[in-house]
């Protein structure tokens, strides 16, 4: 802590995505039960633009970055409940999110800990500031170039316009496709009139969904690659891990969730789109 002595802001120091160009700042987790270092954390890394959440409970950390999945996770191993490195188990199985512990325990047998179930860094108390802020720095830069392959990262499904950068899914202010929604297709002698509009859809503009984190790494691997196909062990393995190659059961509980929410007419896809036995296709 007597590091910590002085809170204030290094006066330099990269914003948080240092030569994209995006506007969209890296979210970071800190989870932390020591209100004081807690808050020096936030301050210096509010300073430095990155968008802060903070959690002082491993429980609390995890309903976090459920609802606001974060870029980076600074992460205190002993918490008031659960132990910090089961924080990192049950974040890996779903986020691929840099995790940079930083704890008082210093026996190799605690880093090694930390580092086998899924953390990327680890950084001892006491600290110095400049130093864990320039780790941060180093692991988003190893993030995001082994993120995906360069793709768009918005993509239109249906009338929903789905952005991988900021997590959003909002209703387009246009239709993008006209629905042919007429309220009796079994009667094919009214033909349906031009201008009515899609009968079914009473949303509104600018409206939002929720996507869970599931969702949205399965969109992460196939939105970046429109009209191309990838394999279901491809997303298993991205989504879940390796030993989940064979599990197309939960491929299929997903994708049927993801056309409930997005489609149209989920039972007719035409985005988010099944190659039998092979895999799934994003067509836009
Ligand atoms: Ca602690």
């Amino acid at each position: 802590m007597s590091e910590l002595g002085d809170s204030r802001p290094e006066s330099t120091g990269p914003p948080g995505t240092p030569g994209s160009g995006r506007a969209v700042e890296n979210a970071v987790l800190i989870v932390e039960d020591q209100p004081e270092l807690l808050r020096a954390l936030r301050i210096n890394l509010r300073a430095r633009q990155y968008d802060v959440l903070t959690a002082r409970t491993g429980r609390e950390a995890l309903a976090l970055a459920a609802s606001q999945p974060p870029d980076a996770v600074i992460l205190d191993l002993g918490l008031p409940d659960i132990d910090g490195t089961e924080v990192i188990v049950e974040l890996r199985r779903w986020s691929k999110a840099p995790i940079i512990v930083l704890s008082g325990r210093t026996s190799p047998g605690d880093k090694i800990g930390a580092l086998d179930v899924g953390a990327d860094d680890y950084v001892t108390k006491p600290f110095a500031m400049a130093e864990l802020l320039a780790r941060l720095r180093a692991a988003l830069r190893r993030d995001e170039g082994n993120a995906d392959p360069g793709g768009p990262r918005q993509a239109m499904i249906g009338h929903w316009l789905v952005d991988l950068s900021t997590h959003r899914v909002t209703r387009a202010a246009g239709p993008a496709t006209v629905p042919t929604t007429g309220p009796s297709p079994a009667d094919p002698g009214s033909p349906p009139r031009p201008g009515s509009g899609g009968g079914g859809s009473d949303l509104e503009p600018g409206e939002t969904l929720r996507l869970t984190p599931t969702e949205w790494r399965i969109l992460e691997l196939l939105l970046p690659r429109p009209g191309q196909l990838v394999g279901s062990a491809q997303i298993l393995t991205g989504v879940w891990g390796p030993g989940f190659r064979q599990r197309t059961n939960y491929l299929r509980f997903h994708m049927a969730r993801l056309r409930r929410k997005l489609e149209d007419n989920p039972a007719r896809p035409r985005h988010l789109l099944t190659e039998p036995g092979m895999g799934y296709r994003y067509q836009p």
